[in-house]
């Protein structure tokens, strides 16, 4: 045993559930499924627990969502005990939080580390999961639970030439477990989304140079990061359970006043104090409630987007280079909203140079840097910020195989369907946690995934209280259901957009808009119904 995590198991151990992932998600469905009593084995590729802030050690990697609000509700004692330092946390100190949380729960002898899910097979006669590992070990389980993120699947674009560069190169979300130090070196970043945002502002304070390589601006809001208000803490938590709940029944699972008024129901005036209000209070949330339609026509979109542009008019002070930082290919808030520290202000420092990749697209790395189609570039570091394959990225990777030997790859190829995001038809006691069309990635994670694990492990518990041991979704359900994503989906401005929401990031991948944006809160009350008609949609047998 290594680090308190389990070691491999003998091949063919069988288990009542097999989890792939050990981050917030994994983690949590050991706590659940060891309450019903069940044997469970955690696979987990990294070489510790915690997922995304295992591997996204970039400088400057922290959470946009408010520390008192991304963390685990389940337990109050952790919740009242746990303090957190900053109102925005970074990725140690989260990665900390979820270290302490598998420690105090002795969760670490379920997990199986630095081991790959290569495959997961569905077996008819036995009605069991065979799964596979990079490390040539089978097991078999009841149930199978994917809880391998919805951005964990790193993307490096197949730039010509990288295995000829002479200096190094980092994915950010493949970052060194050791500092890198940029001091006097000629640095290039590629990608100006969430994370090209965050490390841009901390490499620029130590390189010599820094180029950043950008293809597509993207809108950033303050965050006003600074070290929590223990009154604030003090008060919250006094009333931490009515804040959570409050939580759980919003719109993206932070509690928020929501609007009102459309935008056209208030002066410019009354707009223009409402925006200065959401942004000097910081991050996003407010920002995109501030009125009822800026989702939904370009025109109310128009007047937040382009409230922002004049802030970034207003700090960057070379007007060429301001004018390439604002965005105008998508509606503000259809691409996750950037939260930063910084960030607009460093492209002001003398060390720090914008290139338009737009106009004249990366070509090549060369042995001694970048070249675009009109210049060469001399770098002794690449950092690429250039995302994910997100919410199927790590389901494809895996040759997952239902009934019959279909593949879940071949049957998601014109895109991910599944019944609630929680399920698959033809792939019986296969689970997703946070999978496509549930509302995931458009919320506080965290929260998403309390509610699925949650809504995951009764749904086990009733099969077992009624002798039962398989659940599938029906065919039709599904369908109705990705239906109604799509729906929802086409009344907002999020299909609009070339987002990672739906897939336009990766070449060849099909573009369907594929989280579902009807809000947390109506979300789960429609899984709770749904459980409640004695699992509607869902095929129950023994
Ligand atoms: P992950 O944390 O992604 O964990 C999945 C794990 O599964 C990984 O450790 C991976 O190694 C493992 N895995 C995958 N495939 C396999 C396999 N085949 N075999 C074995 N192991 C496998 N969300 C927010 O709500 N607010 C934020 O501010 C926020 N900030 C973020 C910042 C960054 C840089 C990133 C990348 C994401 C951020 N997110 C944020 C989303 C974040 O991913 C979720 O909040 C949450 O951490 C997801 O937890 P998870 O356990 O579901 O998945
Ligand atoms: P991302 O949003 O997908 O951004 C990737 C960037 O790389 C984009 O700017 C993209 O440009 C660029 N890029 C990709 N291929 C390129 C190419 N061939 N040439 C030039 N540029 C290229 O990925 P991310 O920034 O890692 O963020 C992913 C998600 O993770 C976020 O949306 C968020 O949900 C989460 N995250 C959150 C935080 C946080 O603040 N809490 C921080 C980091 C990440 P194009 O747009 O032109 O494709």
């Amino acid at each position: 045993m290594a680090n308190g995590t389990s070691a491999p198991a003998p091949t063919g151990t069988h288990y009542d559930a097999i989890v792939v992932g050990a981050g917030f998600s994994g983690l949590y469905l050991i706590y659940q499924l060891r309450k019903l009593g069940m044997s469970v084995h955690v696979i987990e590729a990294g070489a510790g627990v915690g997922g995304t802030w295992y591997w996204n050690r970039y400088p400057g990697a922290r959470c946009d969502v408010e520390s008192m609000e991304y963390c685990y509700s389940f337990d109050d004692a952790l919740q009242q005990e746990w303090q957190w330092t900053e109102r925005y946390p970074q990725q140690a100190e989260i990665l900390t939080y979820l270290n302490h949380v598998a420690d105090r729960f002795q969760l670490r002898s379920a997990i199986e580390l630095n081991t790959r899910v290569t495959a997961a097979h569905y077996q008819e006669s036995s009605k069991t999961w065979k799964v596979r590992t990079d490390k040539g070990t089978e097991y078999t389980s009841t149930f199978c639970i994917m809880a391998s993120g919805c951005l964990s699947t790193v993307r490096v674009p197949p730039f010509p030439g990288i295995e000829r560069f002479k200096g190094t190169w980092h994915h950010t979300a493949r970052w060194p477990h050791t500092p890198v130090d940029f001091t006097g070196q000629r640095v290039g970043v590629i990608g100006t989304g969430s994370t090209g945002i965050q490390v841009i502002p901390q490499v620029a304070a130590q390189a010599k140079h820094l180029h950043v390589f950008q293809r597509t601006p993207n809108f950033s809001v303050p965050a006003h990061n600074g070290p929590l208000d223990r009154d604030y803490e003090r008060d919250l938590k006094a009333r931490y359970a009515a804040h959570r709940q409050a939580g759980r029944e919003s719109m993206f699972g932070i509690p928020c006043d929501m609007p009102t008024l459309m935008v056209n129901q208030a002066s410019a005036e009354e707009r223009e104090a409402k925006f200065e209000a959401a942004w000097a209070y910081g991050g996003a949330t407010r920002l995109l409630l501030a009125y009822m339609d800026l989702l939904v026509t370009d025109e109310a979109n128009d007047t937040v987007a382009n409230f922002v542009r004049n802030k970034i008019r207003a700090v960057v002070k070379d007007p060429q280079v301001a004018d390439l930082l604002c965005p105008t290919d998508h509606p503000l808030g259809t691409k996750r909203i950037c939260v930063d520290s910084n960030y607009y202000a460093t492209y002001n420092r003398p060390n720090v140079t914008l290139v338009d990749v737009r106009s004249s697209p990366i070509e090549e790395i060369t042995a001694t840097g970048l070249k675009t189609r009109d210049a060469n570039y001399d770098l002794d570091v690449l950092v690429f910020a250039t995302g994910f394959d997100a919410m199927t990225g790590s389901l494809n990777a895996i040759d997952i195989q239902g009934r019959g030997g279909v593949k879940l790859k071949a049957q998601w190829e014109d895109g991910p369907k599944t019944y609630l995001g929680l399920m698959v038809s033809g792939f019986p006691n296969l689970f997703t946690v946070t999978g496509p069309g549930s509302p995931s990635v458009l919320s506080n994670v965290v929260v998403s995934i309390e509610q699925h694990i949650e809504w995951i492990t009764n749904c086990i518990a009733h099969l077992r209280a009624q002798g039962l041991n398989t659940i599938e979704a029906s065919a039709e359900a599904q369908e109705k259901w990705v239906q109604h994503v799509t729906d929802v989906g086409n009344t907002t401005l999020f299909p609009k957009a070339n987002s990672w929401y739906t897939g336009a990031n990766i070449p060849g991948k099909k573009k369907i808009f594929m989280p579902y944006v009807g809000g947390v809160g109506p979300y789960a009350q429609i899984c709770s119904d749904v459980a409640q008609k004695n699992y509607e949609g869902f095929v129950l047998s023994a």
